[in-house]
């Protein structure tokens, strides 16, 4: 007579014990299939440290209210930010612009105070052909970190003073010199109602010696969903500028201005930034 058995030993417990082991092992296949999604482009760091993945739960790996810093656009959107530092310089941006027209791609641009007032023209044809201007300082001279108090407060202001003396309105887009910055500089800098742009791709676009194609190499290595493009507003990035336009569109990126990649972040953090951009003046 056959007795329920020991459940152990039963062959339903033995295939049960099988589908647990199957169900298991497609559970943690899902698990490190959803992990490897979701860390894409984080590196190795990142993705195993826990802080992170809570910062990231939070929307703060793209944007961080506290000291209104924008790290990053929408991951899940194909698009990137293409900015331009240190302008407007008469050797190049008419150059920079003509190219950006003829493949109708909007940019930012991080422009110097005292270059704003010695190319006025060059100015005012960037804003009417549609990009963005944010405020890369006053005279580029001095890292926001290193000074403070008045001088800071002039060489982030007066770069703004330099912006409406040309155009009659004021910045809301800001990104230091060397992206150096500190809590302190953070602080003043959101006290003024900037918002502070960092950047997730450097060319090392800023010497004249530099090979076009190897600018466009270093662009495009780690160009990603949600880049921050760092370039600059000179002549062997303006010669770049091409190849660089040519893949991201092969690769069915977008180009938008930074506002625009604000206005497309996750809903946390995109009130937190906007609710600081529409409160600042408008450009
Ligand atoms: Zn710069």
């Amino acid at each position: 007579m056959q007795t329920s058995g020991n459940p152990v030993n039963g062959p339903n417990s033995i295939q049960h014990k099988k589908n647990k082991k199957r169900i298991l092992i497609v559970a943690s296949i899902a698990v490190v299939a959803i992990w490897f999604y979701a860390a894409r482009g984080t590196g190795w760091t990142n993705a195993i440290n826990p802080a992170y993945w809570m910062r990231r739960m939070r929307g703060e790996d793209l944007y961080r209210a506290e000291g209104a810093l924008l790290l990053h656009g929408n991951r899940d959107v194909p698009e990137v930010a293409l900015t331009f530092d240190d302008g407007p310089h008469a050797e190049s941006r008419a150059e920079i612009l003509a190219i950006l027209k003829k493949e109708s791609v909007k940019a930012t641009f991080f422009d110097v105070g005292v270059n704003m007032t010695a190319n006025p023209e060059l100015l005012i044809q960037t804003i009417e052909q549609g990009h963005e201007i944010g405020n890369h300082s006053q005279d580029h001279r001095s890292r926001l970190d290193t000074i403070e108090g008045m001088e800071r407060h002039h060489e982030i202001n007066d770069a703004d003073i330099s912006y409406a003396s040309v155009t009659g309105k004021h910045l809301k887009l800001l990104r230091p010199p060397g992206m150096r910055y500190n809590d302190s500089v953070l602080s003043d800098t959101k006290s003024l109602g900037y918002v502070v742009v960092g950047y997730t791709t450097a060319s090392r676009d800023f010497s004249a010696d530099e090979k076009p194609e190897d600018i466009a190499d270093r662009t495009l290595a780690r160009t990603e969903n949600g880049s921050i493009i760092l370039l600059h507003d000179y002549q062997a990035t303006a010669k770049a500028l091409p190849a660089i336009l040519k893949v991201l569109k092969e690769r069915g990126f977008r180009c938008v201005t930074i506002s625009e990649m604000v206005s497309h972040l996750p809903t946390r953090p995109r009130s937190s930034a906007q609710k600081l951009l529409l409160n600042s003046n408008p450009n």
